[in-house]
C-alpha cells in the first residue's frame, strides 16, 4: 500500500559547507521527503535515476519500506552542487545538471493512483502536473518548488499552484515568486491563487503557516550542530505530509502538529551531510524532540 505519492528529484549532490566538502552524495527532493515521510506513513516515489545511481542508495530506501515502483532508470542521474557560507539558511547553487529529467515521462504504477496524499516535491512543474493528473481522488495535495523553477518555468508553476491544497516555500522563494519583500503579503497572494494553506519555512528560524482565517508561527529547534542544511525543506515537507497521512486528519489544528513534526525532522537532518543523521533516527528521538518543541512554546 502507498499512502503518500511523492514526485521529485533523486540526486547525486556535491555540497560544501563550513564543516565539510562532499562529492556525489545521496540527495534529491524526493529522497529526503520520502525518507522523512517514512517515519509516519508508506511513501511511494515517482522519479528517474541513471545507471550511475548506486544500488546501495536504492536499498537504503527499500529498507525503510519506501515503494520504488515509480522510479525509472534511464540516462544519467540529476546532479546538483551547492555551497553554504556561515549563514547556512540559504544555499548557493553552483551547478544544476538536469540529465534524465529532461526527457522523463512519469507513468504512475496502478497502486499509486488511489493514494490520498500527494507531495509534489521540487522538480520541473510540468512533471508535477503530469503526476497529479494520474491520481484518482486525492484528499490533500501539497507542493514545493525552488528558485530554479521560479526562474525557468514560472507559468507552469503557477498552473500547479492553482491545483494544490498546500504550498510550502522558503522565505526567499516566497519573496521571489510573489515579488514582494513582505512574507505576509506573499502568503496572501498565494492564498488568492488556490491553496487553502501556505507554509513559509524560515530555515533555522522556524516556519509560518497561513490560512485565510488563521496564522501559526512555529519555532525552529535551537540546534547547536548544523553541518549541512541540504534537504531540510524536503524533509520538513515529507514529515508534514507523512504525519497528515498517518492521522488522516487535515484540520488546521492537526496541520499545526504536522508543522512541528516537520521542524523536528528537518532539524535532525541538518545535523549531518546527506541522509546520514536520518539513517540513525529512531521514533523515540522524534518523540523526545517533539516534546521539547512543546516546551519551547509554552508560556
Ligand atoms: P532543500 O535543501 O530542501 O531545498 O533541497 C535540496 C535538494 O534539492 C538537493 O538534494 C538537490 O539534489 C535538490 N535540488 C536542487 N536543485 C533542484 C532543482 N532545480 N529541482 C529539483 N531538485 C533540486
Amino acid at each position: 500500500m502507498v499512502d503518500v505519492v511523492i514526485i521529485g528529484t533523486m540526486a547525486l549532490d556535491s555540497v560544501k559547507t563550513p564543516f565539510g566538502d562532499k562529492k556525489d552524495i545521496l540527495g534529491g527532493a524526493a529522497t529526503y521527503a520520502s525518507f522523512a515521510a517514512s517515519f509516519f506513513s508508506q511513501p511511494g516515489i515517482v522519479a528517474v535515476v541513471g545507471d550511475d545511481f548506486p544500488e546501495a542508495h536504492m536499498n537504503l530506501l527499500i529498507d525503510r519500506k519506501i515503494n520504488l515502483e515509480g522510479v525509472k532508470k534511464e540516462g544519467k542521474t540529476f546532479r546538483w552542487s551547492g555551497s553554504y557560507e556561515y549563514d547556512m539558511n540559504e544555499a548557493k547553487t553552483l551547478r544544476t545538471e538536469l540529465n534524465a529529467l529532461e526527457t522523463f515521462n512519469p507513468i504512475l504504477p496502478d497502486e499509486y493512483k488511489d493514494a490520498e496524499f500527494v507531495f509534489l516535491a521540487n522538480i520541473d512543474p510540468s512533471l508535477q502536473l503530469k503526476v497529479l493528473d494520474q491520481i484518482k481522488n486525492p484528499k490533500l495535495v501539497a507542493m514545493d518548488t525552488m528558485n530554479f523553477w521560479i526562474e525557468h518555468k514560472k507559468d507552469d508553476l503557477l498552473n500547479v499552484l492553482k491545483k494544490v491544497d498546500v504550498i510550502l516555500l522558503n522565505d526567499a522563494e516566497a519573496r521571489q515568486l510573489f515579488n514582494t519583500t513582505n512574507l505576509v503579503k506573499a502568503a496572501r497572494a498565494a492564498l488568492k491563487l488556490g491553496p487553502k494553506t501556505v507554509i513559509i519555512k524560515k530555515g533555522e528560524h522556524g516556519a509560518l503557516m497561513f490560512t485565510n482565517e488563521k496564522h501559526f508561527n512555529a519555532p525552529g529547534y535551537p540546534l547547536e550542530d548544523v553541518k549541512d542544511p541540504t534537504g531540510a525543506g524536503d524533509s520538513f515537507a515529507g514529515a508534514f505530509i507523512g504525519y497528515l497521512a498517518q492521522t488522516k486528519d487535515t484540520s488546521e489544528t492537526n496541520m499545526r502538529k504536522a508543522v512541528i513534526f516537520g521542524s523536528v525532522i528537518a532539524s535532525f537532518n541538518a545535523e549531518d551531510f546527506s541522509l546520514e543523521r536520518m539513517k540513525k533516527l529512531t521514533d523515540k528521538d522524534i518523540e523526545k524532540r517533539f516534546e521539547e518543541m512543546k516546551n519551547i512554546r509554552e508560556f
